[in-house]
């Protein structure tokens, strides 16, 4: 799965050392707290979509604000936002585009 972060995959810190195997790949976060969001957040896209993988995920946002956030599998895309408290998700919801 290609990602748009280089450094925590969901918040994009470089400090930090904890890895957990996300999709087969060991990946990178910098605390165990974004892992766990992440991996929730990436059942919760495939629930959504049906998807048994992704392809591509990009992040923007912040803990504060949320995140919004796209996926693509193959020519297919979805658009969501989500925020997250202690790596639960709290907030998920759809994004259609303007
Ligand atoms: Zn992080």
């Amino acid at each position: 799965m290609k990602r748009n972060y280089d450094g925590c995959a969901l918040c994009d810190a470089t400090w930090g050392n904890y890895w957990r195997e996300i999709e087969g790949e060991n990946t990178f976060f910098c605390c165990n707290i974004c892992a766990d969001a992440y991996e929730n957040m990436l059942k919760r896209v495939k629930k959504e979509t049906g998807w048994d993988k992704i392809d591509y995920l990009e992040i923007s946002g912040n803990y504060s604000a949320g995140r919004t956030c796209y996926a693509t599998k193959g020519d297919e895309r979805f658009d969501f936002f989500f925020r997250h408290e202690d790596g639960e998700i709290t907030e998920f919801r759809k994004l259609t585009k303007d």
